[in-house]
């Protein structure tokens, strides 16, 4: 770290790297962002590197958080990033290059770390975050600290299995809570319904739109207007969001639960409570666990990766409650 603990956080993603200049107070100085290159890992490596130079600065740790499952700094899978076919050394790799120390986090993990460091998380303990996007993603923090297990594949609550047998997943299996309520999967389950002959706005306004997907912003257009098959497939979401919350807090006693992603973004505080609502029949324990949406928009990535940065350089968590 510098003296001022200034350090690079980067967000990498399918479509977009953002990297952030960030202070010890989880303040983004600079931001610098470049579409994702469709070259590979080398090519997505230069990229960072010249991004981390625009952000300028002198910091001394970088944090990544990157998708798929991470171990001891290597993507293993990542589905997202083109043409990543087998497990790369990121965070070798970045090192070498950038010639100071790199550490990787699997982007959920690093996007609640960021939550719990400066946003909706600060001052839980024992804390889920929960990412609704083209999938679910998902992150601990127990005990105040960090938590991905015993092989990187801690928090990876979008694969909790809500219904045995249940609807098929994007990572192959059935009944896990993506199959509900991952965007992918709630527009298939749309889709089929459609052509089974029930009427939508959702597929009407993306077509409006000139968008081939249906975006957050279509599915809160389509809920407002009252879309009978928008509020199903939706309701059908929240209570396979609410068996799994509660599953989770059965298991770990959670304090607080920190919801963001896309769809959150445009439904808010109201989507949140509904997944409280959805969560409680489940609980076991009573006690004032808190439903929140998620506060740092698509600073989350990078305010976590820089605290990634800064724990690897050895701060104390309690560094991160800024
Ligand atoms: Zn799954």
């Amino acid at each position: 770290m510098t003296a001022t603990g200034t350090v690079v956080g980067v967000d990498l993603g399918g479509t977009k790297i953002a990297v952030a200049l960030v202070t010890a107070g989880h303040e983004v100085l600079a931001r610098h962002r470049v579409p994702t290159p469709a070259g590979g890992p080398h090519a997505v490596v230069d990229a960072i590197v010249e991004a981390v130079a625009a952000v300028g600065g002198a910091p001394g740790h970088v944090g990544v958080g990157a998708p798929g499952p991470i171990m001891d700094g290597v993507v293993m899978t990542a589905p997202n990033l083109p043409g990543w076919r087998e497990p790369f050394p990121l965070a070798d790799r970045l090192t070498d290059r950038l010639e100071r120390p790199v550490t990787v986090g699997n982007d959920a993990n690093v996007g609640t770390l960021g939550e719990w460091a400066a946003g909706a998380g600060r001052g839980s303990r024992f804390m889920l975050g929960v990412w609704l996007g083209t999938g679910v993603g998902g992150g601990l923090v127990l005990d105040g600290r960090p938590y991905d297990g015993a092989f990187g594949g801690g928090g990876e609550f979008g694969h909790v299995c809500v219904r045995q047998g249940g609807a098929l997943c994007g990572c192959g299996r059935r009944g896990c809570v993506e199959a509900y309520a991952g965007r992918a999967c709630m527009e298939q389950a749309v889709a089929t319904a459609a052509s089974q002959g029930h009427p939508t706005a959702l597929l009407d306004i993306a077509r409006e739109k000139g968008q081939g997907r249906v975006k957050s912003g279509t599915w809160a257009k389509a809920l407002e207007q009252g879309d009978e098959l928008a509020t199903r497939v939706l309701g059908e979401a929240v209570d396979a969001l609410g068996a799994a919350v509660g599953s989770a807090v059965n298991l770990l006693d959670l304090d607080r639960i920190v919801v963001g992603g896309g769809l959150t973004e445009k439904l808010g505080q109201d989507l949140a409570d509904r997944v409280a609502a959805a969560a409680r029949p489940y609980m076991l324990v009573p006690g004032d666990r808190r439903v929140v949406v998620a506060e740092l928009g698509d600073d989350s990535g990078v305010v976590g990766a820089a605290a990634l940065a800064r724990a690897a350089a050895g701060a104390s968590p309690a560094a991160f409650e800024g």
